[in-house]
Order: C-alpha cells, then structure tokens, then sequence
C-alpha cells in the first residue's frame, strides 16, 4: 500500500489524498476515524469526491467528516471548527488534504490557539495555494449562491431597487431551467427545448458571473469557498442552490433511468421519455412513486400520474393498463381540501393508491420495483412489483455544500427564520427557494414571493432599518388532473388557502383556465418578469 501515514501521536495523524481502495488498510492501521480538509473538485476529475470516500469510510465501519479549507487561507473559524470535529469523532483519527500539510497546519492551530495561527508564515504550497484570493480587496457587496430560478431572481430585483449594487452570481451549469414545464414536457404539452436557456442570457444586466460551484461556507471570515480552490468574500451573502436530485441512493435506479421503461420528469434529459412511454404503452402495469420528503413540487409526482392516465384514456387503453402510486407518505397531498378532487380523479382513472410505500431498489432490465411498505403498527414488509413503465421521483437531499456547512440546520437546509428568511444564527445571511429550511411547499411559486421578502429585507438591513416584509409560506402546485384541466393548488403555512385569482378559478376544482396559466401565461411571466426583476404575482405579506 502507497499510503504515506504521519503519526502526529497516538490520537492524530495526517495522510496525502486518499482514496476509497485506501479505506481497508486504513482501518487495518487502527484508525476509528477519517477527516477529509481538502474541497471537492480542487484536483479536477482525478480526484475522489467527499461523498465517494465518505461511504467507502462508513462501510468499514469508520466515522467519516468533511471540513473542507482551502489552502493559504486558513482562518480561526476553520480552527474552531477542527477543534470540535477532533473532540467529537472517535480517536485515533486520520486527516488527510492534498499533501497532508493544510491538515497539520489546521491540527496545529486547533490544538495550540490562534496565537500560532497568527504568527504563522510558511513556504509550502499546500499552505500557499495557486489559487489564493485578496479578498479584501476582492469585496463583493451581495453575493448569490445558486443561478436558479431563486438567485437569478433575486439578482434582478434587487438591481432593479438599487442599481450599482455589486452583485456576483456564483453559478456552475452553463443552462437555466424552468422545470415546473417538465411535467407538461412528460404529458405531451410542452417543448422541453423551450424550458432551457444559456445560463449567460439570463444573468441581469451589471451582474458578476462566477462560473463555479460552492463547496463549503466560512460565514464567520464572511466567505464562500469555491470547488475551484479559490474564495469569494461577501458583505451579505444569499444561499439559493435548489435541492440535489438523488437518483444514486436507490439502488439499481441511477443506471436504468431514461430506459428500459423508467423514467423521470424530475429531469430534462428524461422528461421527454415520459412521453414517449405513454404513447406506447397500451396494457400492462405503470407504477408512479414518491419518495420521502424533502421533494421540490409535492404534487409533481401525481401529476405525472395523471396526465399519464388522460393519454391512455384518451386512447382508450387505460381499461388495460393497471396503474398504481407508491407514495413514501401518509396521504395524497399535504392540504386536506384539496384531496376531494384528487380523489375523483384516483377513482375515475382506477389508479390503486399505496401510502408509506418506499421504493428501494429497481431492476431495469428485469421491470421490476421493490417497495419497503410500513403498515400501522410500523411493520415493514419487502413487496416486488414488475411494471411495463415505471415513472420515479427520485430521493432528493440538500446540497453537499449547505448540508456539511454551519448554516445548516438539522434537516441540512440552510436554517433560516420561515417569516423573515433570515439565516437564524449569521444576520448577514440570507436563504430562499429550495435550498431554505422554510416548511413551505418547494416551488418556483414560493421563491417568487421570497425573492420579494429577501430583497425588502436585505436592503433595510444595508440601511439600519426594520424588515419590511414577511413571508407567508405561499406555494403553489397546479395540479395537471387531466390534459386541459388543472386543480390550481394555491396555500401558506399551515395549509392556509391562498388563491391569487379568486374571482375567477375555483381553487378546489379543476379548471381550463388554471391550464392556460400553467402552460402559456406562467412560462411567459416567469422568463419575463420574474427573471428580470418585475415582481408581478409576487405581493409580499408588509410588516
Ligand atoms: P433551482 O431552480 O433548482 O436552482 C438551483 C441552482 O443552484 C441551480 O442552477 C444549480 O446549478 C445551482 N447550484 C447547485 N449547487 C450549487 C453549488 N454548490 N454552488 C453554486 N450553485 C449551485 N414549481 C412551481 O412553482 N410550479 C410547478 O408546477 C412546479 N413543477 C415542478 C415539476 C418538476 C418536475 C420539478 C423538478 C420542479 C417543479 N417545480 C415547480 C419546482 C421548482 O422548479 C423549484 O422549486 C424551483 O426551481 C426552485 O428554485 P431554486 O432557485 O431554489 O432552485
């Protein structure tokens, strides 16, 4: 083995990169513990992501953390923080960064205080880093993390309040999506080339792109850390990096999806075989799942189901085709007025519901699903099921970034007040859309009105001032009951019914107008004027 272990004493020592085929041995040397302080991505490909090792470490056994620093730019906050994971994770642990000198570095400076932290001064360019950054004189008034449909948003309105303001985007995709259009693109209603933009033509006017991924968060040294190497500082800082789409955490699923009869609308590259599932399948079984939640748009997985069933009825096979929903949850949708219309709509298409129903493993070449299904008393009993379509909303989690980061909270979102959409522990953090740990339904719906809160909030905060604005948990789920017809689900914390139109769509029944909204008039509004600062549909809940 070519691991170049240095034993510091009997509790602590520090390795090179470290790989997964390293983990056996590592174990073998007595190690309880692995900590990995280098970021994600600064070796480019070759280097194993945190994730990959951390579940290599956990299958032998060992406890796994990642505190990723980045070289040269090692602060006190980063000490702090080493000093808790060294008391918290059993010993002896093992630390390893790209050449093991930023772990010594970091151990040093937990162990001995910031006095040595401070007079330190060195030479190796573990410690030194190509890719340090000045940031002091680097400063960015605003930064956004995440260039959804949250950040660009954002962005935009609060260019257009103030118009000099510094705001820097950091970004990784090349492409913007408008993904409340993939359940159309999987019921046959929508283009999927038209929900997908260059991430450059909708980034505002004066607004800095930084085309790089997060990877850690120093809100103590007011900094992100990028999966670059570098750091960007920040006066306000604003968390909008959406939810992680998960299809790796079943197994089987992630290799099989966009063929052999699985599919997903919870992705543009496989929304559109959706469709083209639909339109061939004329007997057999179809299964639709939900998983358990964080979901972004709770009603997306049903929705999926139901246009699905409008084709075959159209076509006049649905008689043919048995259709089933296995749900990771306890009812068909989380506020109870609108499961009367649902439940028309379960009963005149036959679809057979099954609640607390996980799906935890797919054979894709085989078409079969297994489902972990808890009864009453907590039971969980296995069932296999074999299908001829199988639609999956995958598992999602927070981003890595946020979720080992000291912004989140508990459920590893970014832990913020839900009325003020303030970060409860940093007063110049800000979270909105799927990122938040705000218990409103995850929707484009919901960060339009947020952008509106945070943008209020924000600006008052810069000038002394009390927040203006509250958030009132609005979200909505146009619910596709059928091809032309949606049940326009429109609510707040609590399940408060919020319908914005009405006078002229009754919230609890399917309506042809709500369609029309959802298909023409929402996608227009949303390029239109939610991107570019025009906070249409968006009236904020004032102080
Ligand atoms: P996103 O729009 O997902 O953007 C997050 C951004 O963060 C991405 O650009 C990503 O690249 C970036 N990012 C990720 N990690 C990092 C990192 N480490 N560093 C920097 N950037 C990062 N909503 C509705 O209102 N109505 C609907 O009908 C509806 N239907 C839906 C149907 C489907 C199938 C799906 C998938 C979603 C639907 N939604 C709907 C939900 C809606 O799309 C999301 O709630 C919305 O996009 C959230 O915006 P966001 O900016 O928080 O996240």
């Amino acid at each position: 083995m070519s691991l170049d272990v240095t034993r510091h004493n009997t509790d602590f020592a520090t390795a090179p990169q470290i790989s997964p085929s390293d983990v056996a041995a590592i174990a073998a040397m007595g190690f309880r513990s692995v900590l990995n302080n280098r970021p994600d991505g600064e070796g480019g490909v070759d280097q194993p992501h945190s994730d990959t090792i951390g579940e290599a470490v956990m299958a032998a056994g060992l406890q796994y953390a990642y505190q990723p620093v980045i070289s040269g730019q090692l602060t006190a906050a980063d000490a702090v923080r080493m000093g808790e994971l060294l008391a918290s994770l059993p010993k002896p642990v093992l630390a390893f960064c790209r050449s093991g000198a930023r772990s010594t570095k970091l151990y040093s400076m937990a162990t001995q205080g910031e006095a040595a932290f401070a007079s330190t001064q060195t030479t190796n360019p573990d410690l030194l880093g190509a890719s340090s950054c000045d940031w002091s004189a680097d400063q960015h008034d605003i930064v956004i993390v995440g260039g959804g449909s949250a950040g660009v948003g954002l962005a935009a309105s609060l260019k257009n309040r103030q118009h000099n303001l510094r705001i820097t985007i950091i970004e990784p995709s090349d492409t913007h999506y408008y993904q409340p259009a993939w359940t159309l693109v999987g019921g046959g209603a929508f283009n999927v080339a038209d929900s997908a933009r260059p991430m450059a033509s909708v980034i505002p006017p004066g607004v800095e792109w930084i085309k790089a991924g997060a990877s850690g968060f120093d809100p103590d040294g007011k900094r992100v850390l990028l999966d670059n190497g570098q750091a960007v500082s920040y006066q306000y800082l604003v968390v909008a990096t959406g939810i992680r789409i998960r299809p790796d955490l079943i197994p089987g699923l992630a290799e099989t999806i966009g063929k052999n009869g699985v599919t997903s609308n919870y992705s543009f590259k496989t929304a559109p075989y959706t469709w083209e599932l639909v339109k061939g399948l004329k007997k057999g079984r179809a299964i639709f799942t939900q998983p358990p939640v964080p979901i972004k748009c709770p009603g997306a997985p049903q929705k999926a189901m139901y246009l699905s069933c409008s084709e075959w009825r159209r076509q006049g096979v649905l008689k043919d085709i048995e259709v089933e929903f296995y749900n990771a949850g306890g009812v068909l949708f989380g506020v109870p007025d609108f499961v009367p219309p649902l439940m028309d709509y379960v009963k005149a298409y036959d679809i057979h519901l099954n609640f607390s129903a996980n799906l935890v493993a797919v054979d894709g070449p085989a078409h079969k699903a297994w489902f972990d299904v808890k009864d009453a008393e907590g039971n969980v009993t296995r069932v296999e099921r074999e299908f001829d379509m199988l639609h999956v909303s995958p598992p999602q989690a927070p981003q890595d970034c946020v979720r080992n980061s000291p912004l989140a909270g508990a459920d590893g979102m970014v832990e913020i007040d839900q009325f003020t959409l303030q970060h409860v522990r940093y007063p110049n953090i800000f979270s909105l859309g799927d990122a938040c740990s705000s218990p409103n339904s995850k929707t484009a719906a919901a960060a339009r009105k947020q952008i509106v809160v945070v943008a209020n909030n924000l600006m008052a905060l810069r000038m002394g001032e009390t927040f203006p604005t509250r958030y009132d948990g609005y979200g909505s789920c146009p619910l596709t009951v059928e091809h032309g017809k949606i049940v326009l689900a429109e609510f707040g914390f609590g399940g408060k019914l919020l319908p914005t139109f009405r006078w002229l769509i009754n919230p609890i029944k399917a309506s042809r107008l709500a369609w029309i909204l959802k298909k023409d008039v929402l996608p227009w509004i949303y390029w239109n004027a939610m991107l570019r600062g025009r906070e249409w549909l968006a009236k904020p809940f004032e102080n």
